[in-house]
Formats: structure tokens, sequence, C-alpha cells
């Protein structure tokens, strides 16, 4: 059993990461940097409605939105959870709706947070959710962005980082169920597949 405490030389996860993708201070400029540009072009929106997604983009939708308030965007917060059926690394596109929205976003200027795409599907799947609620626009602010996605037409307006195709940690963003405090994004060493 491991022990989730610092060591001297830094905390306990440094050790299972072979290679840091997007560092804290990367991670810090760019949701400043896109914060500004979305409170720029919602200027003329009284109240933004942040959906994010469970749980990955739980570390990133509490920074994005301090980040909006910062320039001086007031955002309101909903989450979803949502879980693609079959096998996470082949995202079937096929989605179930673990939590739903609290309230009607009829008429509401949408920004679903999100902490990565991949293929996009389950993306695409909740674009047209979120539009079929009637919700007067909806565009999407990924922190991160792998190759894949380029290709698939789901309309990311805000994108944080295009990270190569590697299964990445950190940030929100877990290893069965784990790594999801990290405050950077990596990729595991091997080891840690062989010890699970
Ligand atoms: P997509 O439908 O775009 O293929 O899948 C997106 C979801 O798959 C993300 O919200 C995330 O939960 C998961 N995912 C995709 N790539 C990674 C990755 O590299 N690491 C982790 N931890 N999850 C990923």
């Amino acid at each position: 059993m491991r022990h989730a405490c610092a060591m001297a030389d830094g905390s306990w996860y440094d050790g299972d990461i072979d290679d840091v993708i997007v560092s804290e201070e990367q991670i810090k400029e760019k949701i400043s940097d896109l914060a500004k540009q979305v409170a720029d072009d919602y200027r003329a929106v009284e109240s933004v409605l942040l959906v994010g997604v469970l749980k990955g983009a739980f570390m990133f939708m509490a920074d994005f939105a301090r980040e909006m308030g910062r320039h001086g965007h007031p955002v309101e917060l909903e989450f979803m959870a949502v879980s693609s059926y079959g096998q996470r690394a082949t995202s079937s596109g096929v989605v179930r709706i673990l939590k739903d929205l609290d309230r009607d976003i009829a008429g509401r200027h949408v920004i679903v947070v999100e902490d990565i795409v991949d293929s996009g599907l389950t993306l695409s799947w909740l674009l047209r959710y979120l539009q079929s609620r009637s919700a007067a626009s909806v565009e999407v602010v990924a922190l991160l962005r792998k190759p894949d996605a380029i290709q698939v037409k789901v309309p990311v307006k805000y994108v944080g980082f295009d990270i190569p195709n590697e299964f990445v940690v950190g940030y929100g963003l877990d290893y069965a169920e784990r790594y999801r405090e990290l405050p950077y994004v990596g990729v595991l060493k091997s080891s840690v597949y062989v010890r699970a």
C-alpha cells in the first residue's frame, strides 16, 4: 500500500509519472488566456452557464470558473456525469446519463467544460443533447485535445493544449480512479500498469 504523503523531493505521485505533458504553470497560464478569450466573446451575455462533465473536468471547471470571475464575467455552474457503454478505450458514442442537469437550460448560453476530447464521440452526443434542450447557444472549452479529435467534426471552439495520442492522467483525469489530484498532466510509467 502506497502512502499519499509528500516526500522531501516531491509528492508521492511524481515517482509514478514517466513524462509531464503539461506542467502546472502551463495549465495556469492557459486557463487564464482561455477565460479572457471567453469573457471577451461573451461580453454581451449577462451570465454564462458552464456545464462541467464529471468527474474528469472538476478541477478544470473550478479553475476556469475562478478565472472567468477574475476577468469580470459572471458564470453559473452545472454538472453532468455521463458514461459511454463498453470499454472507455474504444469509446462507443452511446452515452448513458449518470447525472443530468439540475435545471432548465432553455434560452441559456451554455459552455461545456471538458477535460479532454479524444474520439469526440461523448462530446458530440452531449452537444446534441444540450441543443435538444433548447439552449440559446452551446460552445465547448476543452483543456486537452488528442489527435483523433481533430478528424471528428466536433466543434470545440476553445482548446487548451493539443497533446500526443497517449493515455494521460492528472488535473482531474484518472487511471482506475487514481491520480486525479495531480496538479499537472502526465503519462504514467508502464510499471504502474503492471502493478495494478
Ligand atoms: P471521447 O468520447 O472523446 O473519446 O472520450 C472522452 C472521455 O474519455 C474523456 O472525457 C475522458 O473521460 C476519457 N479519456 C480520453 N482520453 C483519456 C486519457 O488520455 N486519459 C484519461 N484518464 N481519460 C481519457
